[in-house]
């Protein structure tokens, strides 16, 4: 029992130090929102802005905001990207 405990413990501590280096926001990045090619929002999918619109495309929160250039929507709040 002891020694499965030890393997434990060191493979917390590698952890711990991998972990640094594993963005905090790799999850909030990785949340996909809609952006459509009028506007400069992004959207929850159940966004009544985007609700009817032909030319929504599913993003990540990423890419909304760093290649888009788009901000969160007033109307449905989408989760914002922090960087
Ligand atoms: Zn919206």
């Amino acid at each position: 029992m002891m020694k499965v405990k030890k393997t434990l413990a060191i493979c917390f501590v590698s952890f711990c130090m991998i972990a640094p280096a594993v963005p905090v926001y790799a999850g909030n990045g990785n949340t996909t929102v809609y952006v459509t090619d009028k506007g400069d929002c992004y959207h929850k999918s159940n966004c009544s802005t985007i609700k009817n619109s032909k030319t929504k495309t599913a993003v990540t929160l990423q890419e909304a905001v760093e290649d888009w250039g788009r901000r969160p929507c007033k109307k449905c709040k989408p989760a914002k990207y922090t960087n």
